[in-house]
C-alpha cells in the first residue's frame, strides 16, 4: 500500500501555487499600500491561547482544534486561525506601548478539524490583517475599504459584503437571553447541534443550516433591533462613511460569525460560485480581546481571507494553465554531452537578466526537445548542438515564428546584448 496524504490535507501542485502567489502579491500590495506591516507567527501556540479567546464554546475549539499534550504536559494546538496570535504577539512584543495604532498583516496555514468538502479543508491558508488601537467608526469603514480594495485586486468574481452589528457588552447580554428564551420555546423544532447551543451559544442559532432550525427562527428577534444608543449610533455612522467611500455592503442581520471575540461591527464576504463554502473571507471588530490576553484595554478590528477560496473565486474559467504555463520564456537545448556545460553556464547567465531559461536533457534527441519546448509554451529555444560548440556560436530558435537563427549570438557574448539581439527577432515580454 502506497502512504497517501491525510484527509482534508491536500497538496499545492504548481499552477495552483504559482496563482497563490499572485493572489498573494497582489493582497500584500493593497496591505503595504494601506500601511499595513507583515508579521509571521508560529503555527503551534498553547492551546489556552484559543479557549480564552475563540471561546472555549465555540466549535472551532470544542469540536475542530487539532490539540495535544507537549512533552512536558503542556496543552498546544495547531493554530485555527490567525487573530488571537497577533494579539498575543501584539502584547507579548511590547507593540502596545511602540506601536499603540498598529497595522499589521500575517498569511500562512491554519487548522480546523473540519468536515472536508469543496473549498473545505483541514489544513488550509489565509491571509489576515489586524487594526489595533482605534474604537471609532473610519476605523471599521478603512477596513472594509481594504477589503473590497482586496477583492478588486485579486479579481475575485462577485463578491457581496455582509455586514451586521453583534453589540457589545452593554446590549449584547440582554438581547442573548431574549434570544435564548425564543430559541427554548422553539426548542422541538431545533435540531441537537442548535439545542446544545441554547444555553452556552444561542448566536450560533441563526446561522445553522439545518432547514428546520432556518424556520423555527426566522422570527427571532435580531441584536440589530436590540442595539444600546452608541452600537447604534457607531453603526449607522459606519455605514454613512462607507458610502460616501463608494462601498457597498449589505445588511444581513443573521450574520453573526464563528467566534466569541467580537463586538459591534461583522462582516462576511462571500464570492458568487462557490457552491455551499462561499465566504471567501471575514472580520470584525473584537475591542475587549486584547485586555482578554493580558493588555491594555484596547480595541481592535480584523478580517481574515481564505486563500484557497480567494483562488476558487478567482481563477479563470477552464484554464488551469496560465501563470506557470507563461513563466518559462526560454528553453536552452543543449544536444550531446559537448554542450552540458556551456549551456549550463549560458543559462545561469541569461537568468541573471530576468529571464526565465528552463534546462533540457543533453542526452535528449533534438526533436524530443523541440516538442518540450512547444509543451511548455517556450517563446525561444537556444540550441547548442556539436556545430554550435565548435563555432562557439548559439542557433535560436524562434517558437512563434518556426524560424531558425543561425549564429544568432556567441556563447561568451555579454548576457544583456543576448537578450537585445532576442528581442530584435521577436518581441517578448520579460516577466
Ligand atoms: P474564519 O476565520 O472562520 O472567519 O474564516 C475566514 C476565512 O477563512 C473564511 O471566509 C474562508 O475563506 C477561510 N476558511 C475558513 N475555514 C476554512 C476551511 N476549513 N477550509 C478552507 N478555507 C477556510
Amino acid at each position: 500500500m502506497n502512504v497517501t496524504s491525510i484527509k482534508g490535507f491536500r497538496d499545492v501542485l504548481p499552477d495552483e501555487a504559482a496563482r497563490r502567489r499572485a493572489i498573494l502579491d497582489a493582497t500584500r500590495g493593497v496591505l503595504e499600500s494601506y500601511g499595513y506591516a507583515e508579521i509571521e507567527l508560529p503555527l503551534l501556540e498553547k492551546g489556552e491561547l484559543f479557549q480564552r479567546s475563540v471561546g472555549a464554546t465555540s466549535d472551532i475549539v470544542e469540536k475542530e482544534m487539532y490539540a495535544f499534550e507537549d512533552r512536558d504536559g503542556t496543552l498546544i494546538a495547531l493554530r485555527p486561525e490567525g487573530t488571537a496570535s497577533a494579539v498575543r504577539a501584539y502584547v507579548e512584543n511590547g507593540l502596545t506601548r511602540s506601536l499603540p495604532v498598529g497595522r499589521l498583516w500575517y498569511s500562512g496555514p491554519m487548522f480546523r478539524r473540519e468536515r472536508p468538502q469543496k473549498g473545505r479543508y483541514r489544513q488550509f491558508s489565509q491571509i489576515g490583517a489586524e487594526f489595533f488601537g482605534r474604537d471609532d467608526a473610519a476605523a471599521d469603514a478603512e477596513t472594509l475599504c481594504l477589503v473590497a480594495d482586496i477583492c478588486a485586486a485579486v479579481g475575485v468574481r462577485g463578491t457581496r459584503i455582509d455586514l451586521n452589528s453583534l453589540g457589545d457588552a452593554a446590549c449584547r447580554p440582554a438581547y442573548r437571553e431574549a434570544l435564548s428564551e425564543y430559541g427554548r420555546l422553539h426548542a422541538s423544532e431545533l435540531c441537537t447541534d442548535c439545542c446544545a447551543r441554547l444555553e452556552r451559544n444561542p448566536l450560533r442559532l441563526l446561522d445553522c443550516k439545518n432547514p428546520g432550525c432556518k424556520a423555527a427562527m426566522s422570527a427571532a428577534p435580531l441584536m440589530i433591533d436590540h442595539l444600546c444608543d452608541p452600537c447604534r449610533a457607531h453603526h449607522d455612522e459606519v455605514l454613512r462613511l462607507l458610502g460616501v467611500a463608494g462601498v457597498a455592503v449589505t445588511a444581513n442581520p443573521r450574520m453573526v460569525r464563528g467566534l466569541d471575540y467580537y463586538c459591534r461591527t461583522a462582516f462576511e464576504v462571500v464570492a458568487e460560485g462557490l457552491g455551499a463554502q462561499d465566504a471567501v473571507g471575514g472580520g470584525g471588530r473584537y475591542d475587549g480581546l486584547v485586555a482578554a490576553l493580558g493588555g491594555p484595554d484596547m480595541a481592535g478590528i480584523g478580517f481574515a481571507f481564505g486563500l484557497e477560496r480567494l483562488d476558487l473565486a478567482s481563477r479563470p474559467d477552464g484554464d488551469d494553465l496560465g501563470v506557470a504555463a507563461a513563466a518559462v520564456k526560454i528553453l536552452m537545448a543543449p544536444v550531446g554531452e559537448a554542450a552540458a556545460g556551456p549551456a549550463l553556464a549560458l543559462a545561469r547567465r541569461l537568468r541573471q537578466t530576468g529571464l526565465r531559461v528552463e534546462m533540457e536533457s543533453p542526452g535528449r534527441r533534438l526533436k524530443a526537445q523541440m516538442k518540450h519546448a512547444d509543451k511548455i509554451g517556450a517563446r525561444f529555444v537556444v540550441i547548442l548542438g556539436d556545430a554550435e560548440i565548435a563555432s562557439g556560436r548559439a542557433t535560436v530558435r524562434d517558437m512563434r515564428a518556426q524560424l531558425d537563427h543561425a549564429s544568432l549570438f556567441g556563447l561568451a557574448d555579454d548576457a544583456t546584448a543576448i537578450v537585445t539581439k532576442l528581442e530584435q527577432i521577436g518581441q517578448f515580454e520579460q516577466r
